[in-house]
């Protein structure tokens, strides 16, 4: 990947939209994978129904390793176009895997919103009662931050790629994104058909698509998307992910993705929430030694002067005059998934914030929240129920390091588990001080 910026880009949209094909189709033209892998995963996709589909297939494991710095419970697949190294962040249409879905889309830089072109199924996409999956998903990247937007108008080939049928989509999908908050410079339009590929990595080689529709091609628009902003004025922060023990004595190193600043050979690092204060011995980025690393990049690095059981994932690395703050008790915007037993004040729950783990419990719950507006629709209700969006308060068993989700998205990104499986995906709104 070279020094590439690196881009996490999800494919949303509505089931049988066509993003496994397409994802499959952009790999395969990329030179990431092999026309018989990718068949392979055409047909797997097909057989295990819909929203099974990961990219594991396409996953090597030295790249699994060294795109550590993302939560492995997303299935990542990459490729490079001029501009970006593209990680794709996996997220399948089906109803039970928005889980996926919204893992991805809290780390996502940019979206793709795959929708289908032929006649009655964009409709069914845009449908208000539960199964409209363009709209969800369009809410819910946008409510996780995601301000820039592809819509990928698929399988134009179904429609004799007419321009009426693309402009019809266009007006009706584009006020509802405005309403969702999308701007309208934000969003790109792109006619393709995934299957007959049409628009995705050249020009379109229909006449008659060409003939009407002269702007770029799916590659070229995620050229054209703004690159992330890789805080590197900010202090530094660099969640541990992984810990492991150098063979030569007394050199321990840490895996993980710099999310702010920069990182210095020789220079002096604060581990929290331990409080000591470490030295950077080298730095190893793409397996190979360098003297300094920056936000955006997945890192090794091996430290001196820390005792070795403060190195945890969880622990963060900061600049010592700009110490991360820590917190027992934080203020949430949580979605719930599809739960049986309802959240209720008292519930226990796992939270993960960052690499971090830790026992919580749900302490307030301070209101709901309308979905489409993000307003409060309900003062301090007594349950919470699948679907349901509200503002929660919950106190930790343990302090770990976090931020608020609009300074820092990396450490302001909470996941809720219980037994197992997520039961909400949220958002840090305020970090309490930690007293003693
Ligand atoms: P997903 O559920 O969004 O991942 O959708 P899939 O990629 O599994 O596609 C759903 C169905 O649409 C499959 O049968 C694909 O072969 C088909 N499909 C995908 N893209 C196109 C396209 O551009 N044109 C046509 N005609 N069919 C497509």
């Amino acid at each position: 990947p070279g020094n590439q910026n690196q881009l996490n880009l999800a494919i949303v949209g509505h089931v049988d939209s066509g993003k496994s094909t397409l994802s499959g189709r952009l790999l395969h033209l990329l030179g990431r994978i092999s026309k018989k892998e990718m068949h392979k995963n055409e047909k797997e996709a097909k057989e295990k129904g819909k929203g099974s589909f990961t990219y594991a297939w396409a996953l090597d494991e030295s790249n699994e390793e060294r795109e550590r710095g993302i939560t492995m419970t997303v299935g990542i697949a990459y490729f490079n176009s001029k501009k970006y190294h593209v990680v794709l962040l996996d997220s399948p249409g089906h109803k039970d895997f928005v889980p996926n879905m919204i893992s991805g889309a809290t780390q996502a830089d940019a979206a793709v919103l795959v929708v289908d072109a032929s006649m009655g199924s964009f409709e069914a996409g845009m449908n208000g009662n539960g199964f409209g999956q363009t709209k969800e998903h369009a809410q819910l990247i946008r409510s996780f931050g995601v301000e820039q937007l592809i819509v990928a108008i698929n399988k134009m080939d179904l429609v004799d790629y007419k321009k009426e049928r693309f402009d019809s989509i266009k007006v009706q999908l584009g006020s509802f994104l405005r309403s969702c908050g999308f701007k309208e410079s934000c969003i790109t339009w792109i006619p393709i058909s995934a299957m007959g590929n049409q628009n995705l990595v050249t020009a379109p080689s229909d006449a008659y698509l060409s003939s009407w529709y002269q702007g770029s091609c799916l590659l070229n628009a995620i050229d054209l998307l703004q690159p992330p902003l890789r805080d590197v004025s900010k202090p530094l922060r660099l969640p541990i992910c992984d810990v492991t023990k150098l063979h030569t004595l007394g050199f321990i190193a840490v895996s993980g993705k710099v999310e702010a600043g920069v990182v210095k050979n020789g220079s002096q690092v604060l581990l929290m929430p331990s409080g000591e204060i470490a030295t950077i011995r080298s730095i190893e980025r793409n397996s190979s030694p360098c003297n300094a690393a920056s936000a955006g990049d997945n890192v090794g690095i091996s430290l001196h002067g820390v005792d070795q059981i403060h190195l945890i994932p969880g622990g963060v690395l900061c600049h010592p005059d700009y110490p991360v703050s820590v917190s027992r008790r934080l203020e949430l915007k949580i979605l719930v998934l599809d739960i049986k037993m309802p959240i209720i004040i008292g519930s226990q729950v796992e939270l993960h914030i960052h690499h971090a783990k830790e026992a919580a419990r749900v302490v307030k719950i301070i209101s709901e929240l309308d979905q489409k507006t993000g307003k409060v629709s309900k003062g301090a209700p007594r349950v919470l129920k699948s679907k349901q969006s509200a503002i929660v308060e919950v106190n930790l068993e343990r302090p770990v390091c976090v931020e608020e989700f609009s300074r820092c998205k990396a450490l302001g990104r909470a996941f809720l588990r219980s037994a197992g499986n997520t039961i909400a995906v949220g958002i840090v709104t305020r970090v309490f001080p930690l007293y003693i």
